[in-house]
């Protein structure tokens, strides 16, 4: 009996030193794969993590593959893109779209309606005025006239049984590029994982998708842009695990008139560059939500915009206000290093 019992102890003792030598080797084992490639029009960051090299290579593929595969569904510049041809019949006949162009469609609806419209994916033609993208022009006020009537989210119809989307009237342009990198990196994360990558980064620009954690077992650790210092000088860091991160900020795409900024982010009342606040990041589980969000409450401002965040489940935000001064929501107060 008493041998027995030593010939147990013995054997879970071997069990044990055997089972973390074998998690010492799988710890020295697990690959970290990087990769970049230029998709949606910036230059996309991907990283793969994976019990071997050739797992993380085949993950990180994957999840690049995927992104252009929603680019070419969702992208205005690609003129067969599934949202290319709505645009191209508005005001004429419903198109067929795909399951994912569907989903990030009613996704935008969701944050006009949580944002009381000021996430708004029908702002495609003041978008076009504005041409903040490439030269950058302001538009006369009888030009942004002129396409506020097309600035209607409630002429935008989803027949969600016959997967169809029409535009009401002519001129109408839907606009993603407030929502589409998140909704990308979400997508991304998921092929990567089903690809056996055990945690990973996704970073369109800068929308930021992550899960898991790195092979040592830290958490990833993303830094805020200070939006008026020059780019890598961060505000503060946070660790993310299985979260999402999205910051929209005035300092991203803008050009200068007359000593005025005119950035990207416009807000769908006046047609002009929202002028509340110089950055809104958002943090929450999800890329589609973090992305939406920013841009929304970036023209919503610090006041309506944090309380917005503060009523929300699992999303989480930091605002710095149009004079600079900083706004942190109750639940990232703690996990914010300030620099
Ligand atoms: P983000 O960098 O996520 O803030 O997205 C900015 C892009 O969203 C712009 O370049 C426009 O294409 C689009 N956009 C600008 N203003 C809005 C708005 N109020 N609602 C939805 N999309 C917008
Ligand atoms: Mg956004």
């Amino acid at each position: 009996m008493i041998e027995s019992l030593f010939q147990r102890f013995v054997f879970l003792f071997i069990l044990l030193i055997f089972s973390l030598v074998l998690c010492e080797v799988g710890v020295a084992k697990d690959a970290m794969i990087k990769r970049s490639q230029y998709l949606m029009g910036t230059l996309v960051f991907v990283t793969g993590i994976a019990p071997d090299d050739a797992t993380a290579r085949q993950a990180v593929d994957a999840g690049l593959k995927e992104i252009r595969r929603l680019e070419e569904l969702l992208s205005t510049w690609i003129p067969e893109s599934e949202l290319s041809r709505v645009n191209a019949a508005a005001g004429q006949h419903a198109v067929k779209v795909s399951a994912e162009t569907l989903n990030l469609l009613d996704h935008s609806l969701e944050m006009d309606r949580l944002t009381g419209g000021s996430f708004n994916i029908a702002l495609g033609p003041a978008v076009v005025a504005w041409n903040v993208s490439e030269k950058g022009r302001v538009p006369t006020q009888r030009e942004l006239d002129a396409v506020y009537s097309l600035i209607d989210l409630s002429q935008l119809q989803l027949d969600r049984h016959t997967r169809t989307v029409s535009l009401a009237r002519p001129g109408m342009q839907i606009d993603v590029g407030g929502i589409g990198k998140g909704f990308a990196a979400d997508l991304a994360a998921e092929v990567m994982e089903t690809s056996g990558a055990t945690a990973g980064v996704i970073a369109i620009s800068g929308d930021i998708k992550t899960f898991g954690r790195m092979p040592d077992g830290q958490k990833f650790v993303f830094g805020i842009q200070h939006p008026r210092k020059e780019q890598g000088h961060v505000l503060a860091t946070i660790e993310l695990e299985n979260e999402a991160v999205s910051t929209a900020g005035d300092y991203q795409r803008y050009f200068e008139q007359d000593g005025i900024r005119y950035h990207h982010i416009l807000d769908p009342k006046t047609l002009h560059p929202a002028r509340l606040a110089q950055s809104v990041t958002v943090i929450a589980s999800r890329g589609v939500i973090a992305d939406g969000l920013d841009t929304g409450i970036f023209v919503m401002g610090p006041k309506k915009g944090m309380a917005l965040i503060e009523r929300l489940p699992e999303v989480e935000g930091v605002i710095v206000d149009a004079q600079g001064n900083v706004f942190v929501s109750s639940g990232v107060k703690g996990r914010l290093q300030f620099q």
